[in-house]
C-alpha cells in the first residue's frame, strides 16, 4: 500500500498551504475563519514519480486556546498512529513557542520518523540568525521551506521519501 505522510504543528504555520502545494489542490482551507471545525484531510500526492498519500491535520477549529491545544494534540496523537513519515511544521515568522513544544513533546514519545520543516522562509538563502533557536527542539536540522512560493519543497520531500 502507498505509504503515508502527515503534516503536524500548531495552528497558523501553514500546514494546509503546504498540503494545497504538494497535492496541488486547493481542498484544504487556509483561511482563519473561527467556529468552524473540520476533520483531518487526505489527498493522493506524487513525488518523483512515486505515489503517497498525504495528511492535512488540524483543520479548522474554534478560537478558544483550551478546544485548540486539545484537538492540536489529538490530531497529532491520530497522525503518528497513521502516518509512516511525519512532518513536524514550525514558523519562521513567529519563532518557536510554547504550543510548538506541546507538539514537539508528543512527537519525541512516536517511534515513527518525524522531519522538521521551517516555514514561511520567504527567501531561501536568507536564514535569518534567529532560526538557530529551532535547534533547541533537540529534534536535529530542520529544512527550511516556503509553502506559498514553493521553495524548498523538493528537498523536504527528498529527506521524506529516504523513509520509505
Ligand atoms: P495551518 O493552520 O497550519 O493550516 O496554516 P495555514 O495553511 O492556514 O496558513 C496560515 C497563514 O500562514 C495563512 O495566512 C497563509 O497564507 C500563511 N502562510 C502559509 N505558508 C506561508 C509561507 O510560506 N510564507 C508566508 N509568508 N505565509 C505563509
Ligand atoms: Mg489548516
Amino acid at each position: 500500500s502507498k505509504p503515508v505522510v502527515a503534516i503536524v504543528g500548531r495552528p497558523n504555520v501553514g500546514k494546509s498551504t503546504l498540503f494545497n502545494y504538494i497535492t496541488g489542490r486547493r481542498i484544504s482551507i487556509t483561511e482563519d475563519t473561527p467556529g468552524i471545525t473540520r476533520d483531518r484531510i487526505y489527498a493522493e500526492a506524487e513525488w518523483r514519480g512515486r505515489k503517497f498519500t498525504l495528511i492535512d491535520t488540524g483543520g479548522i477549529e474554534p478560537d478558544t486556546d483550551d478546544y485548540i491545544k486539545k484537538m492540536m494534540l489529538r490530531q497529532a496523537e491520530l497522525a503518528m498512529e497513521t502516518a509512516d513519515v511525519i512532518i513536524f511544521l514550525l514558523d519562521m515568522k513567529t519563532g518557536l513557542t510554547a504550543a510548538d513544544n506541546d507538539v514537539a513533546a508528543m512527537l519525541r514519545k512516536s517511534k515513527k520518523p518525524v522531519i522538521v520543516a521551517v516555514n514561511k522562509v520567504d527567501n531561501i538563502g536568507e536564514l535569518p540568525p534567529d532560526a538557530y533557536e529551532f535547534y533547541n527542539l533537540g529534534m536535529g536540522d530542520f529544512y527550511p521551506i516556503s509553502s506559498v512560493h514553493g521553495l524548498g519543497i523538493g528537498e523536504l520531500l527528498d529527506a521524506v521519501f529516504e523513509y520509505f
